[in-house]
């Protein structure tokens, strides 16, 4: 396996970063996860302007342009013989001195890493999951905005440590007026009566890719498909629940705080994205 670093491709065991890298001392960042289907990066235009947005927001200048980067990632992926995977790209602020200014930080460090992942076993695709909502709240989205993809996922982590000890494999979180507003590294959907309802953005949830999408399909399918605030109550007594992410895909939900929902089985609408959502991954994305 080999890692794209700065320009070069340097072998998995010698790709290190050193201990003065903002990245690692205040998680000083952006990233974006993406991934690969039989050789296609899907959305990958969409991760990039996610990814510069990103940069832009904290003041972080990226020292490839989009192009260059689509080359990159491709590259990684074509070096390691690899047509299904999950491509993680970091920009941290690089190397600088122990003082949090950027300011001594002369250049970014730019990490290309692929290889194959799955989030989920297979079969939890046909049963679906369990979650739990947890303590730990999104951060305000007037202070540092959640469409930042940055290398601050702390509160995300605390969600991840909540869903282990809960026995779960994930978590839902709130926003600080107790709306729900994502998942760790999700975000969610619920169907009552026919009607599919995500949170806004400013709720405190990333604008996902995988969401995009989604909405995108329940629109070319007709369903009636909103953003929307709600409450861990509207969660429990939907019709139907599903998650949305790079790495998680399409999940249904089937028990959230011990309600079931629905039959507790996935239903036919999150069956219906899912399924179209497996389509649209083989066709759409740059090679
Ligand atoms: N929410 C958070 C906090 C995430 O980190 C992710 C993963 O990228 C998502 C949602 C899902 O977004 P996407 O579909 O772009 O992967």
């Amino acid at each position: 396996q080999v890692i794209f670093m700065n320009g070069e491709f340097v072998k998995k065991e010698y790709a290190k970063v050193s201990v003065y890298d903002h990245g690692f001392l205040y998680g000083d960042g952006v990233f974006e996860g993406i991934r690969s289907y039989d050789g296609n990066v899907f959305r990958l235009e969409e991760h990039l302007e996610r990814l510069y947005d990103s940069a832009k927001s904290i003041m972080l200048a990226i020292p490839y342009t989009a192009e260059e980067m689509t080359d990159i990632v491709v590259g990684t992926l074509q070096r390691n013989g690899l047509r299904d995977a999950y491509i993680r790209l970091v920009v941290s602020r690089g190397v600088g001195n122990l003082g949090l200014d950027p300011s001594s930080c002369a250049q970014p460090n730019v990490i290309v890493i692929a290889e194959k992942l799955s989030l989920f076993p297979k079969a939890l695709y046909e049963t679906g999951i369990e979650i739990v909502s947890v303590a730990t709240r999104r951060n305000r989205s007037d202070v540092l905005s959640p469409k930042v993809k940055s290398l601050n996922y702390l509160n995300n982590i605390l969600v991840k440590i909540e869903a282990n000890l809960a026995g779960v494999p994930e978590a839902l979180m709130m926003n600080e007026q107790g709306y729900v507003a994502e998942g760790s590294a999700d975000n969610i959907f619920i169907v009552k009566n026919n009607k599919l309802l995500t949170p806004p953005g400013y709720v405190g949830a990333l604008e996902g890719i995988t969401r995009n999408a989604i909405i995108e399909l329940a629109a070319r399918k007709g369903y009636d498909m909103k953003e929307g605030v709600f409450t861990r109550h509207d969660v429990y007594v939907a019709d139907e629940v599903f998650l949305t992410g790079t790495a998680a895909e399409v999940i249904s939900v089937i028990k959230v705080d011990g309600r079931i929902i629905g039959d507790g089985k996935p239903g036919p609408v999150t069956n219906d994205l899912l399924y179209a959502f497996r389509e649209l991954v083989q066709e759409d994305g740059v090679k």
